[in-house]
């Protein structure tokens, strides 16, 4: 049997990981990425001297395949994974809450935080505790919970406005980038259950220690060469067509032929790139988008005591030191990060620091004495799909209805919300689809030694 040739399409975390998953099984590989970088929905821009990255990007200690994923290309140390999760939550006129795990087992470790989280009355606290022990009894793979939102779920289980908006909201919109009210339960219940309440250390939080581009494109670009791999970027694949023998894949001027072809691509891409019979453009179309806004201040010197921390009845949801990791050199970068970011999205720069510098010093009093440097804003309008109820009828599996052409990205079903741990579980699905399902060529092969 011939060897194997695989293209992949779109270099982002999911196609990075099919093609590393299909490299090291020893298929010949080839990624396009239309544009001149890897990295997708993750990258880095320099800005006057420093780095900064287009999202805060976390992970959990449950993001089991992305740690996995950064420990085959070499970087898993430049996740920096807290011990022990511990999240700062800070409100104006310096009140402020922690939430952190103890060391009981699951769902016990949350127990004492909640019951001292000093943003709920005891009440709200109690009915908390309540929520998040039946949350964990709930099946994500139930499709009746695909049918409900997070936040009526959350309300028909005693929670109060203020308990979504201050608890619930502060996991829900960085990890499903949209609030309660309109997010999946399934999604939710995925999150939750995943991340907080079924093992004591799932939730521990990891933040990127350098800039996204070297997490992710560049060693992951290096682990793929080294094992044979053919990275072209810059290559816009236009249509993947079938013809005798394999896949033929079109660009503007030029085409080549592959045995299996993953495609990796964001969910509108997709929709263009295959034929309507292999992809239908209405579920895509329904997926929809949720986009995520940060804005990024420079300040003359430290005002953010914490590697991070969240926020409640501010603009602020979340605010990362990213100063080591961004190489800055004077002063502190600090990043706000906003999901499900509807109202900010269309908000000119001007008006976004007209708010968030004043909201910000609210925060955290040393921001008011110092000088701000710079302040950026990094926009992303279609970072995620839309998580609704219904999201998980939308979603495509890893194969399609044409032998040889296979489907990845964190909007497939992954029964994860759009999330690097989806990505690439995507890619590692559809790569292990490809290895698994015989090639065009080896099908024809076979056909003719049995005539
Ligand atoms: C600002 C922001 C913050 C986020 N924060 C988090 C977070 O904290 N934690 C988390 O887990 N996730 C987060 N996410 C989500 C996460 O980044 C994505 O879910 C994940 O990176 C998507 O990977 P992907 O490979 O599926 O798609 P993408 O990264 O979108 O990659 C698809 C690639 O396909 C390429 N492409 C498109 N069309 C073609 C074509 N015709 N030919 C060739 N190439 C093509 C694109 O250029 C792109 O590089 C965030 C996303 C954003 C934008």
């Amino acid at each position: 049997m011939s060897e194997l040739h695989v293209a992949v399409v779109g270099g982002g975390l999911a196609g990075l990981a099919a093609a590393l998953e299909c490299a090291d099984a020893g298929a010949t590989v080839t990624l396009y990425e239309a544009r001149p970088r890897l990295g997708g929905a993750t990258f880095s821009i320099r800005r006057k001297g420093h780095w900064l990255d287009n999202g805060q990007h976390v992970a959990l200690r449950c993001c089991t395949e992305y740690r996995a994923f950064l420990r085959r290309i070499g970087v898993e140390r430049l996740l920096a994974l807290q011990p022990r999760l511990r999240i700062p939550v800070l409100a104006e006129g310096g009140r402020r809450a922690v939430l952190e795990r103890g060391r009981l087992p699951a769902p016990l470790h949350l127990g004492g935080t909640l019951l001292r989280y000093d943003h709920l009355d005891l009440r709200e606290r109690i009915a908390a505790a309540r929520a998040a022990a039946t949350l964990r009894t709930l099946d994500p793979a139930d499709p009746r919970l695909d049918g409900e939102t997070f936040g009526r779920w959350l309300r028909a289980h005693g929670q109060s406005d203020r308990a979504v908006d201050a608890l619930w909201n502060l996991i829900a919109l960085p990890t499903l980038n949209l609030n309660a009210d309109e997010a999946s339960l399934a999604l939710a219940a995925k999150v939750f259950r995943t991340g907080l309440l079924d093992s004591n250390d799932g939730c521990d939080v990891g933040v990127p220690a350098v800039p996204l581009q070297r997490l992710h494109a560049e060693p992951a670009a290096a682990a793929l060469e080294e094992r044979g791999g053919r990275i072209v970027t810059g290559a816009r694949v236009r249509t993947i067509d079938r013809e005798h023998g394999g896949l033929r894949l079109r660009f503007d001027d030029a085409s080549e032929q592959a045995d299996a072809v993953v495609v990796a691509v964001p969910h509108e891409a997709a929709g263009a790139l295959l034929p309507p019979d292999v992809l239908s453009p209405e579920p895509l179309e329904k997926l929809g988008h949720s986009p995520i806004v940060n804005v990024h201040l420079h300040y003359d010197r430290p005002v953010l005591p914490e590697p991070f921390a969240a926020a409640v009845d501010s603009p602020v949801q979340w605010l990362f030191d990213r100063t080591d990791a961004a190489e800055v050199e004077q002063g502190q970068l600090v990043s706000v990060s906003i999901s499900g970011a509807d109202r900010e999205i269309g908000v000119a720069r001007a008006e976004l620091e007209r708010q968030f510098v004043p909201a910000v010093e609210r925060l955290l009093p040393a921001a008011a004495e110092a000088q701000l440097l710079d302040f950026a804003v990094t926009r992303e309008p279609r970072a995620t799909f839309r998580g609704r109820p219904g999201q998980a009828a939308l979603r495509p599996g890893p194969r399609t209805a044409v032998p040889g052409l296979y489907l990845a990205g964190a909007w497939t079903d992954t029964g994860w919300p759009a999330t690097m741990e989806g990505a690439v579980r995507s890619g590692l699905a559809a790569a292990r689809a490809a290895l698994d399902g015989p090639c065009p060529q080896a099908r024809e092969e076979a056909l003719e030694t049995a005539a």
